[in-house]
């Protein structure tokens, strides 16, 4: 809600640059598969070695595989980073948290990358606000609806180790 406008034209300027190397199909970790339930660290430091490539490569690989989210440990990095399309545009986020939620539920059939085939109904809230860090490490709010806020936790689940089949 507070950052949806404002941060529009930087996440834009932030993608864009990010176009700009070269860039890589991720490898999708497959369930079963311990990786896919490990501890996932916080990130502190955004200026770590390979971390701005690496987010690149995510939303290259959703792009590529016309996914809607993706998380960093179904593709190897055990850190809190997700990856969803919000408003057709890719989100990325670290450290998000659900920091409020309205009372009602939805639910559709979800589907995962690292999961095949199959379809699962999980009831989800309808109406959230997440705090999250974008790229540079600044703390953000975004108030979320529908179908991207199902998106949203689904990633955030992944980042607490749980799958759509557990
Ligand atoms: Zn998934």
């Amino acid at each position: 809600m507070t950052d949806s406008v404002s941060t529009q034209s930087g996440k834009a300027r932030m993608i864009r640059e990010l176009s700009k190397g070269p860039k890589v199909l991720l490898g999708i970790i497959q369930h079963p598969d311990e990786r896919l339930h490990a501890t996932n660290r916080a990130v502190g430091d955004f200026n770590a070695p390979g971390l701005k490539e690496f987010v690149q490569n995510m939303v290259y690989t959703i792009q590529r595989l016309r996914a809607v989210g993706l998380a960093a440990p179904q593709v190897e990095w055990n850190i809190k980073l997700a990856v969803a399309i919000v408003n057709r545009r890719p989100l990325v986020m670290f450290n998000p948290e659900i920091v409020e939620h309205g009372d009602e539920e939805i639910s559709i059939k979800e589907s995962c990358l690292s999961c095949g085939d199959a379809e699962v109904e999980v009831k989800r809230w309808n109406d959230i606000r997440i705090e999250y860090d974008n790229i540079s490490g600044t703390r953000c709010s975004a108030r979320i609806i529908g179908i991207d806020a199902i998106v949203v936790q689904h990633e955030i689940d992944h980042l607490n180790g749980k799958l759509i089949v557990d």
